[in-house]
């Protein structure tokens, strides 16, 4: 932090600096833009922090974010629930959802298996996804977890404990990079990875 700031310049400098990818240029960069910019443009960001903080929660069905119990797409009606793409993290839903081929809905498992780290199955939010199977109707289980190690721990596991359930159960093709992560992936692959994925 310089010392020739103000205080509260410096301090802001470093709170962005704590942000994922943004470094003491970028932050400094950003306060700059915050100090030359209208106050009422900063008054609705500072609004939308506040009101993301505030308000939003996991889905109590799927677990994506949302503003009330159920998500957007857990409440859309023609969306096809026989059929549940489970992701590592509401990111995930919106990878798949930009390309727009997708008519099933979500499962978020808010992590990925990674014995190194110590995280176990107990972790994860697995067994939401084990209920939503044994209460009937979902006929495909979609595995779309990353394409890393920690990725293809968590698709395993999965499949080792659904394979007792009679349904389908596929796993995004390969058009993902090796150790790539879906949010990386463009549109172009990733619809092939979802048209051509495989059963496991
Ligand atoms: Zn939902």
């Amino acid at each position: 932090m310089s010392r020739n700031l103000p205080l509260s310049m410096g301090k802001l400098i470093e709170e962005f600096s704590k942000m994922p990818g943004i470094g003491p240029r970028s932050a400094q960069r950003l306060t700059s833009y915050i100090l030359q910019s209208p106050k009422a443009e900063i008054d609705s960001l500072i609004r939308y922090i506040r009101e993301v903080k505030e308000k939003i929660r996991f889905c109590r069905e799927c677990n994506n974010l949302s503003e009330t119990e159920l998500c957007s797409i857990c409440t859309d009606e023609s969306r096809d629930s026989s059929v549940i793409c489970v992701v590592e993290d509401p990111a995930g839903i919106s990878s798949i959802e930009r390309i727009g081929v997708y008519n099933g809905v979500y499962h978020v498992l808010l992590g990925e298996l990674s014995p190194i780290d110590g995280v176990g199955p107990e972790d994860l939010k697995i067994n939401g996804l084990v209920e939503k199977i044994k209460s009937g109707g979902v006929k495909e289980v979609m595995i779309a977890t990353d394409f890393t190690t920690e990725g293809e721990t968590t698709a395993l596991y999965l499949n080792r404990i659904l394979k007792h359930f009679n349904l389908r159960i596929t796993r995004l093709a390969r058009g993902v990079p090796v150790g790539g992560s879906l949010e990386y992936a463009d549109i172009a692959t990733l619809q092939r990875a979802i048209e051509e994925r495989r059963d496991v």
